[in-house]
């Protein structure tokens, strides 16, 4: 079984520069009020919303995250 990662998104922090939404359209979609929403995400106690993915999903989120310019999107590994 591969490593399970966490893709962690502080939706407050966004300014709405869509680079995720390029990147990585299956994941990042653009929302109403200019923001993105995290498809299938779950939003936590602290406001941030956030989705487990798998190995095979990590390149892309990777790339999300390094293009977004505010840093609003973080990837953690999930211990087992
Ligand atoms: S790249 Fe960052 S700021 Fe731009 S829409 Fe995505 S999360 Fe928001």
């Amino acid at each position: 079984m591969g490593k399970k990662y966490k893709v962690v998104f502080d939706r407050e922090v966004c300014i709405g520069a869509l680079a995720c939404n390029a990147v990585a359209p299956e994941v990042w979609k653009t929302a109403d009020d200019g923001k993105v929403d995290l498809i299938g995400g779950t939003k936590r106690d602290d406001g941030k919303w956030e989705l487990v993915i798998d190995e095979e999903q990590l390149g892309k989120n990777k790339e999300a995250a390094d293009s977004c310019p505010v840093y609003a999107i973080v990837i953690e590994e999930v211990e087992e």
